[in-house]
């Protein structure tokens, strides 16, 4: 059931819009033994309305903005897809507020969010796993005036992060929602093209090179760590480097109990479980 998308004005970063619900049927698998229906509850409702507030404040905050912007140095070219190739992040900083000259009719498409499987990260698929630690966004289908609306399944250890509590935890969901989000900005008017991706084509370069899509989630995350005192303003680049600009390391987001300074140097290197994130 398609409901009417609401669009919500946030300053400098223009309109954004989101249905908060489950994913319609038709947004799932293929109909057969996998398919599933994410649910959410009404508390759940209200705490991921409160996520995509947040997270879409930040995305258009003077601060978020500044600290993109600083990184002409550190990483003067961003990878935005196969098409589109490298931006600075002066220019990336346009693209957000829909002020590209080369893309003026780029708009953020409509999406609906739902959450999906099980609250226990080491759940199985047998005890409802179903996609706990997952998050996708993409096109699914078009509203009665022709344009095309998407679909962002979120699973259930990203939730937990956003409300278990700890400070940066918190700030991992909404790196996850972020790189989400960025997914929803299409280039073309009346079509979802999307203008950052992360799967297809040929990926950056030279390796370490920031895709736009991980790199606006972690500075999502490093922005909202900085607004809460948890960095300075002159620890935003160990930030980045801990949780990542061409992957998320969502593994380092348990490395931080409380109070544990993110400016200390990462610990020691092991294999990342990237979380799957498309
Ligand atoms: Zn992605």
């Amino acid at each position: 059931m398609m409901r009417r998308p609401r669009c919500l004005s946030l300053g400098v970063a223009g309109c954004f819009s989101f249905v908060l619900g489950s994913v319609p049927a038709w947004a799932d698998p293929a109909p057969g033994p996998q398919a599933y229906i994410g649910g959410t509850t009404v508390g759940e409702q209200k705490a991921v309305s409160r996520w995509l507030t947040e997270t879409y404040a930040i995305l258009g905050s003077e601060s978020f903005h500044n600290n993109l912007k600083s990184l002409a140095s550190s990483h003067p070219r961003i990878w935005l897809s196969s098409w589109e190739r490298y931006r600075s992040p002066a220019q990336l900083s346009k693209i957000l507020k829909l002020q590209d000259p080369d893309k003026p009719k780029a708009w953020w498409v409509p999406t609906a969010v739902a959450l999906i499987g099980a609250p226990d990260k080491d759940a199985t698929w047998e005890s409802g796993y179903k996609g706990n630690a997952d998050a996708y966004t993409g096109w699914t289908g078009y509203v009665e005036d022709g344009k095309p609306v998407s679909a962002m399944r979120i699973g259930r250890v990203h939730y937990d992060r956003y409300v278990n509590g700890n400070e940066v935890e918190k700030s991992c969901a909404i790196n996850t929602l972020a790189h989400e989000i960025s997914h929803t900005l299409s280039h073309a008017p009346s079509q979802y093209l999307e203008y950052f991706l992360d799967t297809g084509g040929t990926g950056p370069e030279k390796p370490g090179e920031p895709y736009a899509s991980y790199l606006l989630g972690t500075l999502a995350q490093c922005t909202y760590l900085q607004g809460k005192g948890r960095i300075k303003a002159e620890e935003l680049p160990a930030c980045l480097a801990v949780f990542g600009v061409d992957q998320f390391k969502s593994n380092s987001c348990n490395d931080y109990p409380d109070g544990t300074p993110l400016r200390q140097a990462p610990p020691p290197p092991r294999v990342q479980t990237a979380t799957p994130s498309l």
